[in-house]
């Protein structure tokens, strides 16, 4: 038993240390120019929309709850056509990174992004890409602080990457799922004022609306809200690794608010294309930023198990992926590839920065080939 025990640690240290090399030959071509990689989610938007647009079947009261006129939530985003309808929700994915990156995960065309967790829940879907391997003991979104390493914490220990980790995100969970008091990532999260007391009179305004809004979930700020101390952050602390976490997708769902789960996801949309601009108007971030962007679950469908998600909604496992960068090869949306798994995201993240998470979590899923390197 100790000898099993002395050659596993020993077995162990190895692969720390041989996680520490960069990948010799990652990229097709070689060498790879991402020097920065952002990880963003909008939790539960399901595939659904992301390749066809609004649903017909429930712009209405009675089975989209909504309380916009229908003629006036049709006017912003129904279209005859599925390729012009999608791009009136998602104008950023359908037009930037459509012809610029790739696209994971339409059914109708043969490909398939999916969770293997079983679950098709936050915490463990959020689990599964961050660390690159379901685990069957997170059964709950009040798990309590995550046992396991994600990428990020596993990067932020790397020393070229170290303190150039961040995390900004609208759940409050997220504290749990990056175990903050292990990992001491630097995490923006929930309701907790964006600046500190002392600062100038618009962090302050922003502090005082994050006190004083009624808040539809305690544990998940408003997506507008993180988005100014999101901007901040980038242009004063310039991360080089960053999770990002949109809430509102998942909980206007919940919420059975169809019009506002298409606004929230059209805002998502533009949040993602501001970001992006932002960044690429930053010296450290131009031409040598990648994005990735995800969803932790897919949820039901129908008429009325669009609503919810889990075992319970058949296609709850069902997600997409989509990711834009200087190592990416622009082939849009795929079609008739192979299934890809969220598992795959956290070595993806490493991968783009020449760093092989595998050889330090050998449990984690290998990267997805196609979005790293390109045959230039
Ligand atoms: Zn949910």
């Amino acid at each position: 038993m100790l000898n099993r025990n002395v050659v596993r640690a020993a077995l162990a240290a190895l692969l720390l240390l041989v996680g520490l090399v960069p990948l010799a030959n990652a990229g097709q071509s070689g060498e790879l120019r991402t020097r920065n990689v952002v990880l963003i989610v909008s939790d539960g938007l399901r595939w659904q929309e992301i390749f066809t647009g609004a649903d017909p079947s429930l712009l209405d009261e009675a089975h989209g709850g909504i309380w916009d006129k229908p003629q006036d939530l049709k006017r912003e985003f129904w279209r005859d056509d599925v390729n012009e309808r999608r791009k009136a929700l998602f104008p950023f994915l359908w037009t930037t990174i459509a012809a610029h990156g790739q696209i994971f995960g339409n059914q109708t065309k043969g490909s398939i992004a999916r969770v293997t967790n079983g679950f098709a829940f936050s915490y463990p879907g959020y689990n599964e890409m961050l660390t690159g391997h379901p685990d069957p003991r997170i059964n709950s979104n009040e798990f309590g602080p995550n046992p396991n390493i994600s990428v990020f914490e596993w990067l932020n220990g790397l020393p070229q990457l170290h303190g150039q980790v961040a995390v900004y995100a609208s759940w409050a969970t997220f504290k749990d799922i990056f175990n903050v008091s292990r990992s001491h990532l630097p995490l923006h999260v929930g309701w907790d004022p964006p600046y500190p007391a002392k600062s100038g009179p618009r962090e302050q305004l922003l502090n005082e609306l994050y006190a004083t809004t009624t808040r539809l979930d305690d544990e998940d700020v408003y997506d507008s809200f993180m988005q100014i101390p999101l901007l901040d952050g980038i242009r004063k602390q310039k991360p080089r690794v960053l999770f990002v976490g949109y809430g509102e997708t998942d909980n206007w769902g919940h919420a059975g608010r169809y019009d506002l789960l298409l606004h929230s996801a059209h805002s998502f949309d533009h949040f993602v294309g501001q970001l992006w601009n932002t960044m690429q108007s930053l010296p450290q971030y131009r031409g040598s930023t990648t994005f990735i962007l995800t969803a932790d679950h897919g949820r039901g469908s129908g008429l009325s198990e669009w609503k919810e998600h889990g075992v319970e909604q058949k296609g709850s496992e069902n997600v997409w992926l989509a990711v834009m960068g200087p190592d990416t090869e622009p082939l849009g949306e795929r079609s008739h590839v192979a299934e890809i798994h969220q598992a795959q995201i956290a070595a993806t993240v490493a991968a783009l920065l020449g760093k092989d998470y595998r050889n330090a979590v050998p449990a984690a899923a290998p990267p997805v080939a196609d979005v790293v390197g390109r045959s230039r």
